[in-house]
């Protein structure tokens, strides 16, 4: 059996509690806070104990859908970053980049959001940019 423990940042909110995530054979088993990281100090509320749940559920999208003819269909990652990007040149053409507006998630890191923001700005040219902890 191989054990390991893997650092890393919670997805639940934008705290950003650090975390170790148990694994055993590949599979996630538990987690354990961090103790030497300043936001948390060791503690974790009830989401970050448990937010290694849905990593494994049967529910989990693990492949991006694309509706085809009515229905939901699984594509490739390359075909569904093409589609959009392409939709969102498209968009950006016609109405301009203000008609484009991102919205961003506290499930992922500030570094993620800080790209996300970054890509908006200098990739699209719009200061639509928001975020889901603001509602
Ligand atoms: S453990 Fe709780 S407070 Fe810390 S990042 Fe996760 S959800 Fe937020």
């Amino acid at each position: 059996m191989e054990y390991r423990n893997t650092l890393t940042t919670c997805t639940y909110c934008g705290c950003g509690c650090n975390l170790f995530l148990e694994s055993l054979d590949g599979r996630l088993t538990g987690t354990i806070p961090c103790k030497t990281f300043p936001v948390n100090e060791g503690r974790l509320c009830i989401k970050g104990w448990n937010g290694h749940q849905f990593v494994q559920s049967e529910k989990r999208l693990k492949k991006p859908l694309m509706r085809k003819n009515g229905e939901l269909t699984e594509v490739s990652w390359d075909e569904a970053l093409d589609f959009a990007a392409s939709k969102l040149k498209e968009i950006k053409q016609a109405s301009g980049p203000d008609s484009v507006g991102i919205f961003t998630s506290a499930k992922v890191t500030n570094e993620e959001n800080y790209l996300m923001q970054k890509f908006a700005r200098a990739a699209i040219g719009t200061n639509n940019i928001d975020h889901c902890a603001r509602l």
